[in-house]
């Protein structure tokens, strides 16, 4: 069963169908069967032995608890075993090759961790007084010195906690920029590419704009001729990824900068590719307005598992009036200060976003990254991001099927299910094929413009050899998929601790909860 964008909302037949022997214990070779923590529950048993707590009067009146705690009972050993059987389960880049694309899973390397982890920045509290961080409001002045450069824009605001916080930040900065010319009730209008990432949309909606859609043409770009009949004297402004979403440069960008600018809206740049172009395009150049960064994609900071994100914004001169508090003022000689009252030079700011400063964490990775690579560094990390991406493309596309495969891609090499087609085989049992051969599955059915899509961002940190591996298993199973062996796919994973869910009900009515045999029962229907 498909929904409207060509996703399965249903596991295949296959499900029940159990084509790997059953073992008795319901372990897979040295992989162990796990239940829950509570289901090993064992009343009585404890991995402590503390002294009986001397006899004092409650003060918790009513609060006293009732019932009983409900916390699983276990021996130390106990709960050491479980919870390394399940990390052994689990797969992340420190296992191997990540494909997925659109999020840039890679290796961050260990001296940024070492780094973030130093006393003098790990232990800092965020209202301890200006005099005593001063080391840190030094690391945040040069981070945002970095991010200026890198860029060509002039200001930086270090607030947003992730890439679509830093959305948020920029499309406020619009927001108030309009109102500020008094046009805050004539331009209501967010123009946004039909291949956006779905945070786009969303925070243009979340600020009450109305969200129109720009096709896309047949070179997976922005249709120019669509997006100019869209301009008007409503337009707020155009929310555009470059490289996109489907993996290629936006080459009519500065023309689309002109022209939004022209009819007197901003340009939004989403940046969270910027891991394609640092060192080599600065998106000021191109008449970018507000742009976001993923620290965690593109300068260190392992992520996945919902955090730790960190979203930087850079503003043109016409924005930076705007920018959220509080930011660092100063220099080595005068010594560094926050600013956060929204008076003087900050009298147009917008305000706070955050509680405090920023992900100070990952300030210190990303700077650490940085000055470690080197401009010549940073560059050499791009352009062999954009390498791996084109070698994978190179070595795939004459048994998968690229749909903008005409000349190179960037960072991500972009494939949709044509290859697939007649063979019964679909996008989601390729991927779960992938997973009994020891990959991750690359992003699917993302972006929306491309039927069945598989979206692989290899990045500039996989070997050759890794690359070629993996490219090797890919031809295997396309050669598989056409030749006829549909059990393979529609089986898929038969290896895994678990076989197929329903990734939908998953999504829908997750439970979150342990409770006792009979109500779970019910929880799950
Ligand atoms: C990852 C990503 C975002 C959102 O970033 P988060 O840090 O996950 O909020 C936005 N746009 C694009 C193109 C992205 O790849």
């Amino acid at each position: 069963m498909m929904n409207n964008e060509g996703r399965p909302t249903r596991p295949a037949a296959a499900n029940d169908a159990s084509s790997a022997p059953d073992t008795f214990s319901g372990a897979r070779a040295l992989e162990q069967h796990e239940p829950l923590i509570f289901e090993r529950s064992n009343p009585g048993t404890v991995g402590v032995d503390l002294p009986d707590a001397p006899d004092a009067p409650s003060r918790l009146g009513t609060l006293a608890r009732k019932g009983a705690l409900g916390l699983p009972e276990l021996s130390e050993p106990q709960v050491v075993r479980h919870y390394t059987r399940l990390s052994r389960m689990n797969y992340g880049i420190d296992t191997g090759l990540f494909p997925l694309g659109s999020c840039t899973m890679k290796h961050n390397p260990r001296l940024n961790e070492r780094m973030a982890r130093l006393p003098g920045f790990a232990d800092l509290h965020p209202m301890q007084p200006v005099s005593t961080v001063q080391g840190a409001l030094e690391v945040m002045q040069q981070v945002k010195h970095w991010l200026s450069v890198l860029t060509g824009m002039p200001a930086v605001a270090l607030p947003p906690g992730a890439g679509a916080h830093g959305e948020l930040c920029g499309m406020m900065a619009i927001k108030s920029a309009i109102e500020a010319r008094g046009e805050g009730d004539r331009r209501r209008r967010v123009l946004a590419p039909a291949s956006a990432h779905g945070t786009n949309p969303a925070t243009a909606a979340m600020l009450g704009f109305t969200v129109d859609e720009i096709p896309e043409n047949e070179r997976g770009r922005v249709d120019l001729k669509a997006f100019e009949e869209k301009l008007g004297p409503d337009v707020a402004g155009i929310m555009l990824t470059n490289p996109n979403t489907c993996g290629v440069f936006e080459t009519d960008i500065k023309a689309i900068a002109d022209a939004i600018h022209a009819a007197g809206g901003y340009f939004y740049c989403d940046g969270a590719n910027f891991n394609a172009i640092v060192g080599r395009v600065r998106p000021g150049d191109l008449g970018v307005d507000a742009m976001h960064i993923n620290l965690h994609k593109t300068f260190s900071t392992p992520h996945g598992g919902g955090g730790p994100g960190s979203g930087p914004v850079v503003f043109s001169e016409a924005l930076a009036p705007f920018a959220p508090l509080p930011w660092v003022t100063g220099d080595g000689d005068s010594g560094y200060d926050l600013k956060e009252e929204a008076s003087g030079d900050a009298a147009e700011s917008f305000g706070r976003m955050k509680g405090f400063h920023g992900q100070m964490g990952m300030f210190v990775r990303a700077l650490a990254y940085m000055m470690s690579h080197g401009s010549d560094g940073l560059m050499q990390a791009s352009g062999d991001a954009v390498l791996s991406a084109n070698y994978l493309k190179a070595r795939l596309e004459d048994v998968m099927s690229a749909p903008y495969g005409d000349g190179p891609c960037m960072h991500e090499a972009l494939f949709d299910d044509t290859f697939l087609n007649g063979t019964g085989v679909t996008t989601l049992d390729f991927a779960k094929a992938m997973i009994d051969e020891g990959y991750h599955p690359m992003t699917m059915y993302f972006p929306l413009v491309v039927h069945g899509a598989m979206l692989i961002e290899p990045t500039e940190s996989e070997s050759k050899e890794a690359l070629d591996r993996f490219a090797d298993t890919l031809r295997f199973l396309a050669e598989q998929a056409k030749a006829g062996d549909t059990e393979r796919f529609i089986q898929a994973p038969r290896y895994a601790p678990r076989r197929r869910l329903d990734e939908t009900q998953a999504a829908r009515k997750p439970i979150l909860r342990w409770k006792p045999e009979a109500a779970t029962a019910e929880a799950a229907e």
